[in-house]
């Protein structure tokens, strides 16, 4: 059996969240396409070539938790403006959503560019404050002193620039599921994104 969810959307959307959950509720594979761009971000801030180190990623061995700095965040969607860079990962995120079995992918473009024929598409949003108010409790529990006003600048700067870019900008699907988690709580998120799923089913 075969079966692509697509998950687009913004940074501390809950779009993470809601992916692994849905994934786990439908036993569905679950690839975070962030962590391909941050795994060449982070390729970058150490000296290498992005399109080298996107043409010879070892996507088994990407490590989430080193790859979830601000920096790393940043360099990511730097690199993710760069079409050859995008080209260099287009057939790994492709296979993956036709994987047997199932398979959730969430990221920027997965219903618009890499799986338009994906059989559920959603798209999670949420308002740039209540983004930033989240991302800021986690990095505050993390120990990191940045400002709330600092976090939501830089919010508002890669919602820009994941937007506006040439290349495979975010955006919705015209036949996606938008889901505003703003006033949500995680449960209710999750349950709005499994109903979408299901009645594609
Ligand atoms: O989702 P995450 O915050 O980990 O993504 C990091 C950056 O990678 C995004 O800001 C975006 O520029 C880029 N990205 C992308 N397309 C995807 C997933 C992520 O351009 N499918």
């Amino acid at each position: 059996m075969k079966f692509t969810v697509a998950i687009d959307g913004p940074a501390a959307a809950g779009k993470g969240t809601i992916s692994k959950a849905v994934a786990a509720h439908f036993g569905f594979a679950h690839l975070d396409t962030g962590l391909l761009y941050r795994a060449v971000g982070a390729g970058m801030l150490a000296g290498g070539d992005p399109l080298f180190v996107a043409r010879n990623l070892d996507s088994a061995n990407l490590d989430g938790n080193a790859l979830r700095t601000q920096a790393v965040a940043e360099a990511a969607s730097l690199v993710a403006a760069m079409p050859d860079v995008r080209a260099a990962l287009v057939k790994f995120q492709q296979d993956f959503a036709r994987r047997e079995g199932g398979a959730v992918l969430d990221g920027r473009d997965i219903g618009t560019v890499i799986c338009p024929d994906a059989e559920a598409k959603l798209f999670v949003t949420a308002s740039a404050e209540r983004r930033a108010q989240r991302r800021h409790k986690e990095l505050t529990q993390k120990g990191f002193s940045q400002t709330l006003d600092d976090v939501l600048a830089a919010v508002i700067a890669r919602d820009r620039r994941d937007s506006e870019r040439a290349t495979a900008p975010m955006m919705t699907a015209r036949d996606a599921v938008v889901i505003d988690t703003s006033d949500l709580t995680i449960e209710d998120a999750i349950a709005a994104a499994v109903a979408a799923i299901t009645l594609k089913r």
